[in-house]
């Protein structure tokens, strides 16, 4: 018997209709494997070789519907820069949710898969370049630990689309815990019904948080648990040096997922109003700005939630304040605990706080690479910026190593604990750049190599040295696209 693709669900059918509008993927000219997440697709409990044949390329490419897919485009709103509107998967479509050996549950989804009711003027398409940028740095992510939605496989459909210049089209499947956004919930409270909000509400947490206690005060322990999800993902980009430059609410997940690789970067040289995104062009989601702007973000789910925090909206408004409050100073005890482990420390200590500003400081005043400073501290050999020679320096890092000299932990575990938290190897731009200029060349070989090496970001070995080398010369004007 043929082998089926998937072994598909479709629970979010089950959602009241306001939520989405079936709608298939439109069919593309000639579509073509471009990448394929062997190792992903076994986790998923697929059939790599089914999905690479013609059949998994037509599913893949939109231009044939699997077996037990209900496909559909998901209603949601959103703040855009801060500005409230109606959205929509305009080129995204569902496939349905892919059950795991594990039992996992997880949505594919077909990105650039043709219009939708929800495709305003846009043309539902995607271009080859951001569909590989996305599918190169998702997985980058995943392998630095950082929680995200993944990317199955990269399809060229023979098509040209339109933007500034004629691109060739690309259609990415993304693999996610779910699509349930901020935006969802805004959607839910703007234009649903209190049943719709609630039927929402019970869906993700039957979903991503089936481990809440069945109370009266459910929908107030389910926003905690949102907030304190998003703290730590936050924290994750801050020590990385992820900036992910579209923070919309639409963008953020209720999983805690990072979701939407548009015009996301990682920074080279420290500074902490770092951009790249050519649409921000008032920073709104500069680098220092991620922990605010996700406060902002979690406020205006609390908002969407209010009727179900407490039947009084006084009491819902001060339920939802408190929760919102706590954001920053949960995220902060992430961000200095990562930090703790950047620098050797374990255990928590007064001072240590400042002993990292102090660092980062430096590094803002030296000009020092980011990822490169925590690396070389990892590695001495390593101290070839003009940080290290600097006096301020110097006498940090007599502190630092006082610090270290009160830990009872040697200097093995110290290394060892440094090792596992610094990153030899980040997605960096002009690595990004290089690849997607070959690939569009049609040389497949830079993306295929670079992906190697992301796989293992804490390795040091030669094959990763050769990646960790920041560009020659730093480009701080270099912008990135939607
Ligand atoms: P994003 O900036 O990627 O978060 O997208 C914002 C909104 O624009 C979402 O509703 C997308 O579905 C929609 N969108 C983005 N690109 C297109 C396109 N080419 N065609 C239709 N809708 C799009
Ligand atoms: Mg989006
Ligand atoms: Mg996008």
């Amino acid at each position: 018997m043929e082998r089926e693709i998937f072994t598909l669900k479709n629970s979010y059918t089950e959602l009241p209709e306001t939520f989405f509008t079936l709608q298939d993927p439109t069919p593309v000219a000639s579509p073509e494997m471009v990448l394929f997440n062997d190792k992903l697709a076994q986790q998923l409990g697929l059939d790599p070789d089914t999905l690479k044949d013609e059949k998994g390329v037509k599913v893949l490419a939109g231009n044939q519907i699997p077996e037990g897919s209900k496909p559909l485009a998901q209603a949601y709103a959103g703040h855009q820069f801060g500005n409230f509107t109606m959205l929509g998967d305009g080129r995204a479509v569902l496939l349905g949710e892919q059950i795991t050996p594990k039992g996992e549950r997880k949505d594919i989804q077909l990105k650039g898969a043709g219009r939708t009711p929800y495709s305003r003027g846009g043309d539902g398409r995607a271009a080859l370049g951001p569909m590989l940028r996305e599918y190169m740095i998702s997985e980058a992510m995943h392998a630095l630990g950082i929680p995200t939605t993944r990317s199955l496989a990269v399809i060229s459909t023979g098509e040209p689309i339109y933007r500034e210049t004629e691109l060739p089209g690309a259609i990415l499947t993304r693999i996610a815990a779910s699509h349930l956004r901020v935006g969802t919930f805004q959607y839910a409270r703007k234009w649903g019904t209190p049943e719709d909000l609630q039927a929402l509400a019970d869906y993700a947490i039957q979903r991503h948080y089936p481990e809440l206690p069945d109370t009266d005060n459910r929908y107030v322990e389910f926003l905690r648990a949102v907030i304190r999800k998003q703290a730590g993902l936050i924290a994750k980009w801050q020590l990385v040096g992820f900036i992910h430059g579209v923070m919309n609410t639409d963008n953020m997940t209720i999983s805690g997922e990072t979701i939407d690789y548009g015009p996301c970067a990682f920074m080279d040289v420290y500074h902490p109003e770092t951009v790249f995104s050519s649409i921000d062009v008032q920073g709104r989601y500069q680098y220092q700005n991620q922990p605010y702007i996700a406060g902002w973000n979690l406020a205006r789910f609390a908002e969407a939630l209010l009727p179900l925090l407490h039947p009084v909206q006084d009491k819902a408004i001060e339920i939802a304040n408190k929760e919102v409050t706590a954001f920053i100073d949960v995220y902060e005890e992430h961000w200095l605990n990562g930090m703790r482990a950047k620098l050797g420390l374990f255990h928590n200590k007064e001072g240590d706080k400042e002993l990292v500003e102090e660092l980062l400081s430096l590094m803002e005043a030296n000009k020092a690479d980011y990822t490169n400073t925590f690396r070389a501290l990892t590695f001495p050999d390593k101290q070839e910026q003009p940080l290290f020679q600097a006096e301020a320096f110097k006498q940090w890092r007599h502190k630092w190593e006082d610090r270290l000299n009160k830990q009872k932990e040697n200097n093995e575990d110290v290394h060892e604990r440094m090792r596992q938290h610094n990153p030899a190897v980040i997605p960096r731009n002009h690595r990004v750049e290089e690849a997607l200029d070959a690939a569009g060349n049609g040389d497949m070989d830079v993306v295929s190599a670079l992906l190697d090496v992301l796989q293992n970001p804490y390795a040091h070995d030669e094959v990763h040295e050769n990646y960790c080398k920041a560009p020659d010369t730093p480009d701080p004007s270099y912008q990135t696209f939607c």
